[in-house]
């Protein structure tokens, strides 16, 4: 039997709601990992790579995720990975060719139902907000990187959320500046990892 992940799953990649995301996309790109994880990651939207494999997180900035979540314990299967939206934006240059674009707003609008849906068949205990733009949907509308980042937050959508660098931004840094974002991206991943070992331990208070 389908589980509810592998309905909504089936649902989302036949969505044509944005019209300009749906003719450039190849295909719908939805969460992965594990689905009964209570630790989930959610990123901006995919890229190139992501949009030709099918798969969040695979291109370059993927590749760094990947290394900082197994150089903290972490790995793919354990945890879940999504996008707050699932289709790749892009913009046409000249020649015809496409490059990777931030989403816009009506689409990230667009796309919430699918995210709100997910995270609900999730019901997530702690929310990594990978990059400013997750965390100005999943936390908060004004959220900012240069404050808040690192810092943890009740959201509507789990009780611990907090928001780390994107691996792409840390990518773009050169010398110092990427060492130093590096560790921060590494560091508040940890910091995230250590609240979901600690909340996991902690007995549930129930009534009954
Ligand atoms: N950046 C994102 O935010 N998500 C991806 O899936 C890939 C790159």
């Amino acid at each position: 039997m389908k589980n509810k992940m592998q309905i909504l799953r089936e649902k989302a990649v036949l969505c044509t709601d944005c019209e300009d995301l749906v003719r450039t996309r190849k295909q719908v790109v939805f969460g992965t990992g594990n689905p009964e994880s209570k630790l989930v990651f959610v990123g901006e939207a995919p890229g190139e790579n992501e949009d030709t494999s099918g798969f969040p997180f695979v291109g370059r900035a993927g590749k760094l995720l990947d290394k900082v979540l197994e150089e903290n314990g972490l790995f793919r299967n354990e945890i879940w990975i999504t996008n707050i939206v699932k289709c790749r934006p892009t913009i046409a240059n000249p020649d015809g060719s496409l490059d990777n674009r931030p989403p816009k707003s009506d689409e990230i609008r667009a796309c919430s139902k699918w995210l709100n849906d997910e995270l609900s068949i999730l019901s997530p205990t702690v929310i990594v907000c990978v990059g400013g733009p997750s965390a100005s949907v999943i936390i908060h509308k004004s959220f900012k990187m240069t404050e808040e980042c690192g810092k943890w937050f009740e959201s509507s959508y789990a009780p611990f959320a907090i928001a780390v660098y994107h691996p792409a931004y840390v990518l773009r840094l050169q010398g110092a500046f990427y060492d130093k974002a590096l560790e921060l991206l590494k560091t508040d991943v940890a910091e995230a990892k250590a609240k979901f070992a600690k909340e996991k331990s902690q007995p549930k208070m129930t009534l009954f």
